[in-house]
Order: structure tokens, then C-alpha cells, then sequence
């Protein structure tokens, strides 16, 4: 990038592609509703950036009730479910002055719900915890759950039942399966629209497949299965984070490099000095020889990845000067096998993006060298 003012490092979104996701989804989920999943600021793609390319599915979904505020000030109006629901009273009444339809999953819940003398205000989803054991009703408590709530005056329209999937990224683990039968046993005769399927649900379970889907992760095009990128399973990446060299020297053998001096020079090379570091987004804990692309060419990450810089080898670039073109992650170079290299999940990596990285909107990628 040539403007002085640009920062060193950048993200470039590529919103056509959310679009071309939704339409996966639709072509997995055939007939069903989808509920995007928009929650952690759009999984750090930007909340409102991603409603606004988002206009036509059937409802939002986002983790607090401070993220959906922030959506209805944004101007949506469409449905928008808070999967944590409302913590009390006061919160409540904001998702009420919002518009905003709840997850109900526990008993304070339902007595704050008891208390409130609305009538017909509150759009609900009650949860049932079929394995996660993280929010929902046990199906033991379900009727019981369900009874209170049909005689809460504030709900409004019918009751819509949910559960999530723990393991559902393992394609061989015959839990989600049991959390399917368990949802449908504890919710048999019981009228009223289901949702079960996230990502790896609406790719990997066709038993998930209810009247509406979750996507999250896969509008972004990330896959939720460890062993397969997106572009793998027909998913286009909405995120590319870029960046340059900022320097390049000497090494030798011997030396070491960035702190605690975690990679030591075997022989005469050169190293790149790139302007992204964990303060960016980028991951601390990403191993020497994680792949970076300087001019579009794989070389590998050595020494601690610092708060604003990390160190690649450029033995096999000796023409790479300052200003040349970095990628961290792109089509080219999944995000997943970055996370992979950190020992965590691309989520953290695309969430992760901080402040101090200026986002761009493309409908499609840059060129890659762009000297
Ligand atoms: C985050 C979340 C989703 C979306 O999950 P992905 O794996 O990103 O598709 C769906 N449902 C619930 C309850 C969630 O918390």
C-alpha cells in the first residue's frame, strides 16, 4: 500500500463471499430458516458491516443483550435472538424496548418472566440442554420449564424450542446423534418450530436439520471441522489480514531471535521483519515454521511472534526488501491451518482481529503483490 497514512497492517473483508456462504447454507439446509449468528462483533468482522450484508435472512443471532442494542441502534429490524438471554429485570426491559426476542434456560429466568406484567411483548426460544451442560432446561425439567413459561403473560407468539451441539465437529462421535434423539424425545408432542444445527450441524449432521438453522462460522468461511479448510468444503474466506516487511538483515549462525530467543540461527540467511504482531490479533503462541507469504510465496515464521512484529526466515526470497506484500491469512493461506500452527481454532484468530487493524471492504481480493 502506498499511502503513508494506511497502517502496516490491514484487513480486507470480503463481503461478496458472506453472500455466496449463505447460499451453502441454504443449499445444506434446504427450506429451513437461517439465524445468522452475528455475535463477538460479527466474529470480528464488524456487527454492523456483516447485518447490513446479511439483510435477507429470516433473523439474527448474537451472544448479549448489549450486541443486540447495538444492532437496533444500528437501524435492524429484523428478528434478533440473544442466545444468553436477559440476566434480570432491567435487562429485560431493555430487550423489550428493543424488540429483542430471548433464549429462556433457566428458572431465575422464568420467575423475572413471572414478575413482568406485560403482555405479549417477548419473542422466546427455550433451550434444552441435551449434552452441552452449558445453558438449558435438563430434559428432566423440561415440561415442568415449558409449563411456566406458556403462562408467562409478556411472551409473545408461539413457544420455539433449541438445543446446541457439543461435538458435532467430530463427524464420527456418535454424541450428537444422542443429543438429537434426546432433544426430539424431551420435546415429542410438543407443537412449535426447533433449531439444533450451528455450523458443523448444518454441514455434517443431516439429523440437525429443523425448521431453522444456527450458522456462525461458515458465513465467514471458516470451516468447524479441524481437518478441512472452508475453501475445502465450499466456503469462500470473507478475511484476509495483510501486512509488509518492514526490514531485512543478516542473521548467523548462532544467533538467536525475538525474545527468549525460542529460534537459533542454523546458517547464513536473512530474516524479514513484518509489521503484525499478537497486538494486532495475530497469534502469541503461533510455533516457529508457521507459514507467512511475503510476495505471495510461503516462508516460515521463526521466534516469538511479538506485540507488533513478528520474524519470517526470507532464505528463499533474497531479492524481499521493506515494503514488500505480507499475507497472514487469505484464500491462499487458510486461516485454519494458521490456527492449526497455534494450537487453537481459526474462531479465536478471526475474533481476535483488534482495533489497531484498519478494515477494508472488497467485494473482491487485492492482487496479492500490489508493488
Ligand atoms: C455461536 C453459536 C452458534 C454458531 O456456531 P458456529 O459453530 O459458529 O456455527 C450457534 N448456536 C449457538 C447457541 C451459539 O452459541
Amino acid at each position: 500500500m502506498n499511502d503513508p497514512l494506511m497502517p502496516a497492517a490491514y484487513a480486507v473483508l470480503n463481503t461478496d463471499a458472506v453472500k455466496r456462504n449463505v447460499s451453502v447454507v441454504r443449499r445444506h439446509a434446504p427450506g429451513a430458516k437461517i439465524m445468522a449468528v452475528i455475535k463477538a462483533n460479527g466474529y470480528g468482522h464488524g456487527l454492523q458491516r456483516i447485518a447490513e450484508v446479511l439483510a435477507d435472512v429470516d433473523a439474527f443471532a448474537v451472544a448479549r443483550g448489549d450486541e443486540g442494542i447495538r444492532l437496533r441502534k444500528a437501524g435492524f429490524e429484523q428478528p434478533a435472538t440473544v442466545l444468553e438471554g436477559f440476566r434480570n429485570r432491567d435487562e429485560l426491559d431493555l430487550f423489550l424496548s428493543y424488540g429483542l426476542d430471548t433464549v429462556v434456560h433457566s428458572f431465575p429466568q422464568l420467575d423475572i418472566l413471572e414478575s413482568c406484567p406485560e403482555t405479549g411483548r417477548l419473542g422466546v426460544w427455550l433451550k434444552v440442554d441435551t449434552g452441552m451442560n452449558r445453558l438449558g432446561f435438563r430434559p428432566a425439567d423440561f415440561s415442568h420449564a415449558h409449563q411456566r413459561l406458556r403462562e408467562c403473560r409478556v411472551v409473545k407468539g408461539p413457544i420455539r424450542f433449541m438445543t446446541h451441539l457439543a461435538n458435532a465437529d467430530d463427524k464420527t462421535d456418535v454424541k450428537t446423534l444422542r443429543q438429537i434423539a434426546l432433544f426430539n424425545e424431551t420435546l415429542a408432542g410438543c407443537p412449535g418450530e426447533r433449531s439444533i444445527a450451528n455450523s458443523a450441524g448444518i454441514l455434517g449432521w443431516k439429523d440437525a436439520l429443523t425448521d431453522w438453522v444456527r450458522p456462525g462460522v461458515m458465513l465467514y468461511g471458516i470451516s468447524p471441522f479441524p481437518s478441512q479448510t472452508g475453501s475445502q468444503i465450499g466456503l469462500q474466506p470473507v478475511m484476509g489480514l495483510y501486512s509488509q516487511l518492514i526490514a531485512v538483515k543478516p542473521a548467523y549462525p548462532g544467533e538467536t531471535v525475538g525474545y527468549s530467543g525460542t529460534w537459533r540461527c542454523p546458517e547464513p540467511t536473512r530474516l524479514g521483519v513484518i509489521a503484525i504482531g499478537y497486538g494486532d490479533g495475530y497469534p502469541r503462541y503461533a510455533r516457529n515454521g508457521t507459514p507467512v507469504l511475503v510476495n505471495g510465496r510461503r516462508v516460515p515464521l521463526i521466534g516469538r511472534v511479538s506485540m507488533d512484529m513478528i520474524t519470517v526466515d526470507l532464505a528463499s526470497q533474497p531479492d524481499a526488501k521493506p515494503g514488500d506484500p505480507v499475507t497472514l491469512w487469505n484464500d491462499e493461506l487458510p486461516v485454519e491451518e494458521i490456527a492449526q500452527c497455534a494450537d487453537t481454532i481459526p474462531y479465536t484468530l478471526v475474533c481476535g482481529i483488534t482495533q489497531r487493524v484498519q478494515i477494508i471492504e472488497r467485494e473482491f481480493e487485492p492482487a496479492t503483490c500490489e508493488s
